[in-house]
């Protein structure tokens, strides 16, 4: 078997593989004797003329012809051995995010039967806050988009891509197809679920590991870990002490409190992340805009970008983009305003978004450990204390750079509401103008992005403001039977990379 790649086919023409193949490398039917869709993309660089790029496994019937879009093929390999026996079969874990979710999916199917906690409830009954704090402004700071069963994933847009793609990572996306995602995300360039499916995957994957013998307890949270001689003695959930053989921590990027209480335990760093606004506009504007007039939003789906922009030696990018989305006040601290994304999986909502953000390290927010995360709250306050409420500020990006003094209002998705103010207000000169001359110029490059756009403040969950030090097996520095994995212990960043580290971890172990 060989991959062939770049077989491109223009949106709008029904799909022939088999034909496009033997035309592509000049064979005759009968020459061809298997394909096997291997990847789909869509090239969208030219306006009104998009393309899928499909990649095949395919056999030939004798040599194969020679051409540079066909390579040796090598299937993604596991490259993690075990070198750590278990004695305990209930391993305990602390969050329920998809990097403490897909360790015990793990765990479970090598016979074990982890106990997971998570501070936060299940879906049903995070719902019910995330919509009294939508509705009413009442936030409940245990259980809402952040924290709760399935993690601050569960509340989102679903977008299942990663920077890197391994084993572990195609893993991942089978288990979802196992409970209940489309087999279509195991070749789709840009795969993602949508919020509705979302709920439906967690929810199996808790029915299934509850099946296997595992238990979850929800509203149950890490206090505090004793750590004595390079070891965890005993941790505090919820007041009561626990001795497991080995915790396993999955915290996520907003566990302040946790981060805190960790400081002075085990050695922790600040780490860099992105801070900005987000951008919402009308979805119409934007399949016109990267699509173009004539595409087929029905064939393509909504449309989606990427783009980014070097201000001097500063970049700006969009990040985290949501078709047919809503911006979601993701907040979980009190008089803290904290912006996000999320769509259903169809995208067909009215509006799209995304996060423009540009990147700042310690010599913005200073090198202690913590001054990272202590920066993102003293921007959510700033945030918060601007409308003196969880009505988050925003400003249409044009008034941002030409007029900050414009009060108009302006229609966003974001709920319980919002206020029109000068949003030059909330961080320093230099990530303002960054951002601004970035704006300025997308609005030229991609005609009225700016003009049309309305800015949401603040984006400034980006990615984790700590790094929990680590070693390669994953174990923390400062404690042997301490594993730190997923996006609060600072090595991975979005669903995919922080449910594998769940995995690789869980590699190494047998019982
Ligand atoms: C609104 C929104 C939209 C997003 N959209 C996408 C997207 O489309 N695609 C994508 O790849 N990523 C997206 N992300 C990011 C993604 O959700 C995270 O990268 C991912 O969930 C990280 O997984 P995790 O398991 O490491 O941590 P989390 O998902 O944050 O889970 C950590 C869990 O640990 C629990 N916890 C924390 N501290 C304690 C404690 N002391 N005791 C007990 N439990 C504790 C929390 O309650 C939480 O449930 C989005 C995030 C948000 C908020």
């Amino acid at each position: 078997m060989k991959l062939l790649r770049n077989i491109s086919i223009p949106v709008d023409k029904t799909l022939d593989i088999e034909k496009e193949i033997c035309t592509k490398l000049q064979l005759g039917h009968q020459e061809l004797v298997s394909c096997e869709i291997r990847r789909k993309s869509l090239d969208a660089r030219r306006r009104n003329n998009l393309v899928w790029q499909y990649s095949a496994l395919i056999e030939v019937k004798g040599e194969y012809p020679s051409h540079p879009d066909l390579l040796e093929f090598k299937e993604k390999l596991p490259y993690i051995e075990i070198d750590q026996k278990l004695n305990d079969k209930q391993p305990v874990i602390i969050g329920a995010g998809p990097a403490g979710l897909f360790a015990a999916l793990a765990l479970a199917d090598k016979g074990f039967c982890p106990i997971i906690f998570d501070q936060g409830d299940t879906i049903i009954e995070r719902e019910a806050s995330i919509r009294n704090f939508w509705q009413k402004g009442i936030l409940d700071t245990q259980s809402n988009v952040q924290n709760g069963e399935g993690g601050a994933g569960t509340f989102s847009d679903g977008k299942l891509t990663s920077r890197n793609q391994d084993f572990y990572t195609h893993k991942v996306l089978e288990y979802l197809v196992q409970f209940g995602a489309s087999p279509d995300i195991l070749i789709n360039a840009h795969p993602h679920l949508g919020t509705d499916k979302l709920k439906l995957i967690v929810t199996a994957i808790r029915e299934y590991l509850v099946d296997k013998g595992c238990e979850f307890h929800w509203k149950h949270k890490l206090e505090d870990i004793t750590v004595e001689n390079g070891g965890v003695r005993d941790i505090t959930i919820n007041g009561e002490k626990y001795s497991p053989e080995i915790v396993i921590l999955a915290p996520g990027n907003a566990a302040r409190e946790l981060f805190r209480m960790l400081a002075n335990k085990i050695p922790l760093q600040s780490k860099p992340f992105a801070v900005g606004f987000r951008i919402e506009h009308e979805q119409e504007f934007i399949n016109y805009l990267f699509y173009g007039d004539k595409t087929n939003i029905d064939i393509t789906g909504a449309a989606e970008y990427r783009i980014k922009a070097a201000i001097g030696n500063k970049s700006v990018f969009s990040f985290c983009m949501c078709p047919g989305g809503i911006v979601v006040n993701a907040a979980s601290e009190k008089n803290g305003l904290v912006t996000n994304g999320m769509s259903w999986s169809k995208r067909k909502g009215k509006y799209a978004n995304s996060a423009i953000v540009t990147p700042i390290d310690e010599k913005t927010f200073g090198s202690e450990p913590l001054a990272g995360m202590q920066y993102q709250e003293m921007i959510e306050k700033k945030c918060f204390k601007l409308t003196s409420s969880y009505l988050a500020p925003v400003q249409r990006a044009i008034d941002f750079i030409y007029k900050p003094k414009n009060k108009m209002p302006v229609p966003t998705t974001f709920l319980p509401g919002t206020i029109t103010t000068d949003l030059n207000k909330i961080y320093e000169s230099g990530i303002t103008r960054t951002i601004g001359e970035a704006l300025k110029y997308w609005n030229k490059r991609y005609k009225g992005f700016a003009t049309k756009g309305v800015l949401i403040a603040p984006e400034t969950r980006t990615s984790s403001p700590v790094r929990i030090l680590r070693q390669p097996n994953m174990q923390s520095e400062g404690a042997e039977n301490l594993y730190v994995i997923g996006e609060g212990a600072g090595y991975a960043g979005g669903i995919i990379s922080s449910a594998a580290e769940g995995l690789k971890l869980v590699a190494r172990f047998e019982y």
